[in-house]
Formats: C-alpha cells, structure tokens, sequence
C-alpha cells in the first residue's frame, strides 16, 4: 500500500500507560477511566463526561435516559454512518430525515421546522467529517418546539463553531473512540454534557443501572451492597481502554494542525480540477478535520474509486444515504428522490487518506492519482 487509509498516532507512551493497568490488579472501569473523565471534560471545556464502550452506546443511552422511546420520532440526518439512525430505532423511535446542506453536507437547520410533528421528541444532528451543524440555529428550534439536542459528534472532538464545542449547546454530545477515529482506543466512546442529572444516570446506565461499580466496591473499606435502581446495559469503558486515551489528549491539538495542513495542500490543489468538488468549512467554524472527501461524476464515483485502489491509495465511502438502505426502504418505505442533496453526496462522495502520518510526498502522490484518473 503505497498511501494506507489510517494509520493511528499511539506512542510508546500510551503502550507503557496501558502496560501498567495490565500490571495492576484492576482491569475494569476504575481510576485511569476516572482520570480520562476528568481530562476529556477539561478539553471539551464542558461539566461532565462519562467512558462507554461505543459512540453507538453513547447515543442509545442519552436517547434512552432522556426519555425517547415508542411513539416519539426523533429528527437526524440521511448522511452519516448507520448508528445515527439505529440507535434512535433501537430506542423505539422513529427517525425522520432532514436533508443535508449542498455545501457542506450537514443536516439543513432551515428544515428541520417542517419536519416538526407533535411526535417529534429530538434532534440529533451529526457534526459531519469534523465541522459542527449549526447547533445555535438547531438549538433555538429545540427551545421553541421543547425538544431534545442529543448530538452525534463521533467527529468533532477538537471542533467548534460560533465559539461553540460539541455538547455545549444540546443535551448531551456522544463521541467516539473507535479505531479510524481522531482520538482513539480501537472501540471506545463518550457522552459529554452540561447536564449533572443525566451523566449521573448515565453512570449507573452503563453498568445495569447498579449505584456502586466494582471499584467503589473494591476500594471501600468494608464491603458495601450496591442497589439497582434503573434496567441499566453493559458498557462502561474499563482502565485498559482508558490508559490508551488518557496521553493522546495532550497531543490532539498538535496532530489537529497537521490534519489541517494536509486538508489545505488537498484544497489548494484540487481547486484547479474541475472534475472534483469537497464540502466547504464555513467562516466561524473550526473542522476537527476527520475525514477528507470529494464529489465527483456519479457516474464514474466507483470507477474512480477502484483506479485509486490500484495504485494502492486507501480509499472508503462515508456515507451512502441512511433513508435508502433496505432496512429503511422496507421499515420506512423511503425510496429515491427523498432527500435530493444527501442522496447527490451518496452518489458522488469518495473518502482520501486523512491522518497526521502522512507525508506531503504521499498527498501529492493522491492528488496526482486522482488527477490523472479523472482528466483520464
Ligand atoms: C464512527 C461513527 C459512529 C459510531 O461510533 P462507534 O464508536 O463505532 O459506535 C457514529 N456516528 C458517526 C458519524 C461515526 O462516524
């Protein structure tokens, strides 16, 4: 492979952090989950956060703790990874869609109003390839409506839009740890919130709904009963996990420059080409720079997809439109011409290679590739 999708930033650092949990008796959720806590909260400027499993985990839980459930729909975007959409079924709502924003590919906030129904109980708007969804504009529909802001931001660690960060202005923000992300740990997640009432919820969600973990259990003097108070889930993020992402904190924003600066060679570049467009950072937004995509032909998107593969560039597709898989055309009965934006990004979009270990020389050697393969 000549220019591999990922390659993540662990350090040896983070290995001997990770090899010191495996040398202390206490694997699981505990102290170093406890230290991570408190040190993601510090970065996102935000009250609290509580280590899950998943992102995926993240937004079933806030959706589930904030009362979403049969009969309620719940307001998302067509354009994003399935558990968006999933999670908001799984809590037994229906998600409707909202078509995205041509320029950016973002959920449209100017049409959400019209999706409004006196079921609609949520929004959950997903903060695409690193740049936020305008949470001021989605945020004051929420307070005129009485809905819920539990926002999808498994891309936006170091984002911010308006002096905003992720969480700030919904209910709850859930991120993501998993191993192509920016900030990761092989599978992982997070829910950041203002809201003191539900992170302690969450805590007590994420492990049967018990009031005392095996570590309040173990570091107690005396054994102490715990009660259950909730139907709680498993999927609280344990000290090995959390050893992996406690480090990586301090050097985000050091890898977030060089993301930004291997996005702008891209841009510069492929500026000149007519057959390729890209989404479009706004003014007043700071992309976490996730993920690097372009449009092109949809008629050629696969074609050149696999030329790319045969010069060993690692490519993927984020996203095909959520409302035209077959679980959603048969549930839902969505079909083609719904959502015409999201579905001419679906047709159209091609993910590049993206991570801070890349060189100049393996940019330029994609945007040579790509130019030849589209002018071709
Ligand atoms: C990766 C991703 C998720 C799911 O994250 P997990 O931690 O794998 O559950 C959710 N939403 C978006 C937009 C993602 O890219």
């Amino acid at each position: 492979m000549k220019v591999p999708f990922y390659l993540h930033n662990l350090e040896e650092s983070d290995i001997e952090r990770i090899d010191n949990v495996l040398r202390s008796p206490f694997l699981t959720t505990g102290k170093v989950t406890g230290e991570f806590e408190t040190k993601f909260a510090a970065y996102l400027e935000i009250d609290h956060v509580v280590g899950l499993t998943s992102c995926t985990m993240a937004l079933f839980l806030a959706l589930k703790t904030l009362g979403v459930g049969p009969g309620d729909e719940a307001i998302t975007t067509p354009i994003s990874f399935v558990a968006t959409a999933n999670t908001i079924m799984h809590a037994g709502a229906v998600p409707v869609f909202v078509d995205v924003e041509k320029e950016t590919g973002n959920i449209d906030a100017s049409k959400i109003e019209a999706a409004i129904t006196e079921r609609t109980k949520a929004i959950v708007p997903v903060h695409l390839y690193g740049q936020m969804a305008d949470m001021k504009a989605i945020q004051a529909i929420a307070k005129k409506y009485g809905l819920l802001v539990v926002e999808d931001a498994a891309h936006a660690v170091e984002s911010s839009r308006d002096g905003y960060r992720s969480g700030h202005l919904g209910d709850a923000a859930a991120f993501s740890f998993y191993a192509t992300k920016n900030l990761t740990c092989g599978e992982g997640g997070a829910l950041a919130t203002t809201d003191a009432d539900l992170a302690e919820n969450l805590k007590k969600m994420r492990l049967h709904g018990m009031t005392k973990n095996a570590a309040d259990r173990y570091h107690a003097k005396r054994y102490e009963h715990y009660d259950v108070e909730m139907l709680g889930y498993k999927c609280n993020m344990d000290n090995l996990h959390a050893a992996l992402l406690v480090e990586q904190l301090d050097r985000l924003d050091s890898l977030n420059s060089r993301r930004q600066a291997i996005c702008e060679r891209y841009e510069s570049v492929l500026g000149d080409i007519n057959a390729v467009d890209f989404p479009k950072v706004l003014p007043g937004s700071k992309s976490a720079r996730h993920l690097f995509t372009i449009w092109v032909d949809p008629q050629r998107r696969d074609d050149i997809l696999w030329k790319l593969q045969e010069r060993e560039i690692g490519v993927a597709v984020n996203f095909r439109a959520i409302h035209l898989m077959k679980l959603y055309r048969e549930r839902f009965g969505y079909a083609e011409g719904s959502y015409p934006n999201a579905e001419s990004i679906s047709q159209r979009t091609i993910t590049l290679p993206l991570y801070p270990k890349m060189s100049d020389e393996q940019v330029d050697y994609v945007l040579q590739a790509l130019r030849e393969i589209v002018t071709a």
